[in-house]
C-alpha cells in the first residue's frame, strides 16, 4: 500500500484521495459471510458517492441506499436500476419523490405527511408504488458514537405512535407497503452494543408486522458498525456480533411471516471508511514554543472529519502515518498537525508520533475512504479540489485509475 501511495504522491501530487476497491469488496465479503449470508448488504451512499465508486459498488453490494435526487441522478447516470435503490431522507421534496418514482426507487417514509403526498403523486400517475417506513426506535444501546433516535429527533417514524401511523399509511390505496427501515445511530465498535441494537430492530419489526398483519418483503437494518479510526481503537469483530445474533436471525426467519422477507444490512463507513487514504504533504516546519509544528497542503476543506469538526465531541487524531519523504527517518518525535487554511479550527492533531517529519513528506491518513471530500466544506478559503484516485487489481496487476470528479 505504501509504494502505491508513494507513487500517486510522486505522479499526480498532493492532497489526494486514495481508495483501495479490492480492500472495499474484501469488506463487504466479510460482512456477508459474518453473518452466514442471513443479510444483504445495502450501500449508502452519502458516505462516499463518487461515480467511480459508486458504479463498482453495483457489483458486489445488493442495494444502495440514497438520500437525495442528487445521488439519484449520480445513481442513474452509473446505471444503478431503480429496483435496487432505497431514498431515505427526513424532508424530500416533491421533485425528488417525483424523480424516485419515475426511476422505480423504493422510497422510505420518515412522515405520514410524506406518505399521503407519495400518494398524491402515484394516484396522479395511475401507478401503485412500493414504500417501506422508517420506524425511529424509542431506545438504543449504550456504545453508538452518534446517534439519531431514542431523544427527539426529525427522522421516521416514533415508535411510540408507530401503531397510529402505519393503518394510515396501509390505507392509502396507491402506496403499498412493503416493510420497515431502522437506523438508529453508528460508529459503534462494541459488539454487544451492535448486536443488542439488531434486537431492537427485530422486536419493532415483528410487532409492527403482526399487529397490522404485514408481510413484509424487505427490512433494512441500519449497520451501525464503526470504524478504527483512533490510535488504540480495535476494529469491531463482526464474529462476536454474529455470535450473539444470528440466532435470533434465525429464529426470527423461521416464522412463516417472515421467511421470506429480504434482510438487508444498510452502511456506509464499515465499507468504505478504511479502504481510503487521504494524502497530503508538510508544506512547512516551525518549532514553536516548545511544540513541533507541521503545516500540510491539505485539511479541513478536504478531511473535515479528521479535523473533528463532523459529530465529535472530543477531537482524537485520525491514524496517520508517514507516506515518502526524500530524508531517511529519523528518531520518533511529536509533532502538532495543522492544515493550511488560514483559521485556527484547521488542526489534524495534537502529539502525533512520526520518525522526524520535515517539509515534503507525504503523511497519509487512514480511515479517509467515507465522510471525506463530499463531507467537507470544500469551498472555504478558495483551495482547489482534491484528486480523487482508484486503485485496484485487474487481470493480476494494479491499476490506479484516476477518478476526480
Ligand atoms: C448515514 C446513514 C447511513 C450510513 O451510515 P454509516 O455511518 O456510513 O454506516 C445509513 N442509513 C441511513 C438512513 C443514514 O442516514
Amino acid at each position: 500500500m505504501k509504494e502505491t501511495l508513494t507513487k500517486i504522491a510522486r505522479e499526480f501530487g498532493t492532497p489526494a484521495f486514495v481508495y483501495f476497491f479490492d480492500r472495499i469488496a474484501a469488506q463487504v465479503a466479510a460482512l456477508r459471510q459474518a453473518f452466514d449470508g442471513l443479510w444483504g448488504v445495502s450501500y449508502a451512499m452519502k458516505c462516499n458517492p463518487n461515480l467511480a465508486l459508486v458504479e463498482r459498488m453495483k457489483s458486489i453490494v445488493d442495494t444502495l441506499d440514497i438520500s437525495s435526487g442528487g445521488e439519484l441522478a449520480k445513481a442513474q447516470k452509473v446505471g444503478w436500476p431503480g429496483d435496487r435503490i432505497s431514498f431515505t431522507g427526513p424532508a424530500k421534496t416533491h421533485a425528488e419523490l417525483q424523480a424516485a418514482a419515475d426511476h422505480g426507487a423504493e422510497v422510505v417514509l420518515e412522515s405520514l405527511a410524506e406518505a399521503r403526498q407519495l400518494n398524491a403523486l402515484a394516484r396522479a400517475k395511475g401507478r401503485t408504488l412500493d414504500v417501506l417506513i422508517r420506524i425511529a426506535p424509542a431506545q438504543i444501546p449504550k456504545g453508538f458514537g452518534s446517534h439519531m433516535t431514542g431523544k427527539a429527533a426529525q427522522f421516521g417514524i416514533d415508535e411510540e405512535v408507530m401503531d397510529q401511523a402505519i393503518p394510515l399509511v396501509k390505507e392509502l390505496p396507491n402506496l403499498r407497503l412493503c416493510g420497515f427501515h431502522c437506523y438508529s445511530g453508528t460508529q459503534c465498535l462494541k459488539p454487544d452494543a451492535v448486536a443488542e441494537n439488531y434486537v431492537i430492530f427485530i422486536d419493532i419489526f415483528r410487532r409492527a408486522c403482526v399487529a397490522h398483519n404485514i408481510v413484509p418483503r424487505k427490512l433494512i437494518f441500519g449497520s451501525g458498525l464503526g470504524i478504527p479510526y483512533h490510535e488504540g481503537d480495535q476494529p469491531i469483530a463482526l464474529a462476536q456480533v454474529a455470535e450473539r445474533i444470528v440466532p435470533a436471525v434465525r429464529d426470527f426467519k423461521a416464522d412463516a411471516r417472515f421467511g421470506q422477507a429480504r434482510l438487508l444490512l444498510e452502511t456506509g463507513r464499515f465499507l468504505v471508511g478504511e479502504a481510503g487514504v487521504y494524502l497530503t504533504r508538510v508544506l512547512r516546519r516551525k518549532d514553536s514554543r516548545g511544540a513541533r509544528i507541521g503545516v500540510v497542503d491539505g485539511g479541513m476543506h478536504h478531511q473535515l472529519a479528521a479535523s473533528g469538526h463532523l459529530g465529535m465531541v472530543i477531537h482524537k487524531p485520525y491514524r496517520m502515518f508517514k507516506v515518502c519523504s526524500d530524508r531517511p527517518d529519523g528518531a520518533e518525535q511529536t509533532y502538532d498537525l495543522y492544515g493550511c487554511l488560514c483559521t485556527s479550527i484547521d488542526h489534524l492533531g495534537k502529539g502525533i508520533k512520526f520518525p522526524g517529519l520535515e517539509e515534503s513528506d507525504v503523511i497519509g491518513i487512514h480511515c479517509s475512504g467515507a465522510y471525506g471530500v463530499t463531507s467537507s466544506p470544500v469551498n472555504f478559503i478558495s483551495h482547489p479540489l482534491p484528486r480523487e484516485f482508484m486503485v485496484a487489481t485487474k487481470n493480476g496487476a494494479e491499476v490506479i485509475e484516476d477518478v476526480t470528479e
